[in-house]
């Protein structure tokens, strides 16, 4: 017996319920084509929502960044790590997103971490989503307070768990995914802006896969909901449709100070490099200048679904760029995959722990940078898989 035995078994165990993850290599800079394992396939599985990932003023500006500042910021934001273009970056995301103030982080799960925890403590309660993503849920623990979930995107059933609930504690946040990254749905957040202003208690929305697609050109769940100034924090990603890396907080300025003051990853771990920070940017440039690849990012979700619909496939309820192509179980979801990336499309499987038992799916994540051709064999190899396994007549 060896001390890690346990751990070979339970891999025996997800590769015999078809769960196991075999992760993939990509050899080719992200876009709507990619290298996978050597393989030329056409990409359905990045969240590079934009194209902006490999986007020529982006690379220009993180190389002149790299040769002004160097590649690295050698500590923490609170000590020494805060460079001029971190507090260029914030300014500018506060400004595009029509808030007071924003801070950064070095991801969107780092962001969740850091802002839970300053804000809530073990007299507290957080009313959470019952869908919540992984890096809400993991700040909720760290926080220490009492996580009360609530029935998805449910504003009544979130009303009811705060009225049996709130007078028990200190203080009180809901928190909330803006667009939930499985199912693709969109919270109904005006609703839940009214729950929170009733019974006036904080509220917090994490926008990973709403930045740079819903809204205005991109700029987040709050500005497609017209709610500006009514969301306390809300949480962002630059590593999705921005095209690089980090995280961002971005509302009420006086959440903001505190989270430079208490925010642990802030002050724990170290700043993003000048190249993260000077392409984010560049990345604002291009969405300020213009809503041309927003629209087109929506102009491909629209013809994609409407096709996948046609030819007979179930996509769920999905909102937003998000498609998933809902199959029951996991091992027939694999198989799905597998065959599509023989007939050249890149797409993942996605199954339980990530979703629940019996809700395996593939999930296609549409981009700007896919052409329609690229769409039309992306539509062509699902019929054919589709066809193949019973899953379409
Ligand atoms: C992807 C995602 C994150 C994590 O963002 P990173 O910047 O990749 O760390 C956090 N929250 C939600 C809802 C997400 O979908």
């Amino acid at each position: 017996m060896s001390k890690t035995d346990w751990i070979t078994q339970e891999i025996e165990n997800l590769k015999t319920q078809g769960l196991y993850n075999r992760i993939r290599t990509i050899g080719s800079p992200q876009g709507a084509w990619l290298t996978v394992d050597g393989k030329r396939v056409l990409n359905f599985c990045s969240n590079n929502y934009l194209g902006l990932a490999n986007h020529p003023q982006l690379v220009a500006a993180a190389k002149m960044a790299a040769d002004e500042m160097g590649v690295g910021p050698a500590a923490v934001r609170s000590i020494a790590g805060t460079m001029t273009l971190h507090l260029e970056l914030e300014k500018r995301l506060a400004a595009f997103k029509g808030v007071e103030a924003a801070i950064t982080f070095q991801s969107g799960f780092a962001a969740n971490l850091a802002t839970v925890p300053a804000l809530v403590g073990k007299e507290d309660v957080i009313f959470s989503d019952r869908l919540n993503h992984a890096s809400i849920i993991d700040g909720c623990r760290l926080s220490g307070g009492k996580i009360i979930p609530y029935d998805h995107c449910d504003p009544a059933s979130l009303e009811a768990v705060i009225k049996e609930n709130l007078p028990q504690f200190r203080r009180a946040i809901i928190i909330t995914d803006g667009v939930f990254s499985m199912d693709g749905d969109v919270a109904p957040l005006d609703k839940i802006y009214e729950v929170a202003k009733k019974y006036d208690i904080l509220l917090m929305v994490d926008d990973a896969h709403g930045e740079g697609v819903l809204g205005k050109g991109g700029r987040g769940i709050v500005d497609h909901f017209g709610l500006h100034g009514k969301v306390d924090v809300e949480v962002g990603t630059l590593s999705k449709a921005f095209g690089v890396m980090g995280g961002v907080v971005a509302g009420n300025a006086t959440i903001v100070e505190w989270l430079r003051q208490r925010g642990r990853p802030f002050l724990f771990s170290s700043a993003v490099t000048p190249p993260d920070a000077a392409a984010c940017i560049a990345a604002l440039d291009i969405l300020e200048a213009s809503t041309e690849l927003v629209d087109s990012l929506w102009a491909n979700v629209r013809y994609f679904k409407a096709e996948m619909k046609t030819l007979g496939f179930d996509t769920g309820v999905s909102a937003t760029p998000i498609t998933p192509i809902m199959l029951g179980e996991a091992p027939l979801a694999q198989q799905f995959s597998r065959d599509l990336f023989e007939a050249g499309v890149f797409a993942m499987a996605i199954g339980y722990p990530t979703v629940p038992q019996g809700k395996a799916r593939i999930r296609v994540m549409i981009s700007a940078a896919h052409e329609k051709e690229d769409l039309d064999k992306g539509l062509e190899a699902f019929a054919r898989v589709g066809k193949k396994l019973g899953v379409i007549a």
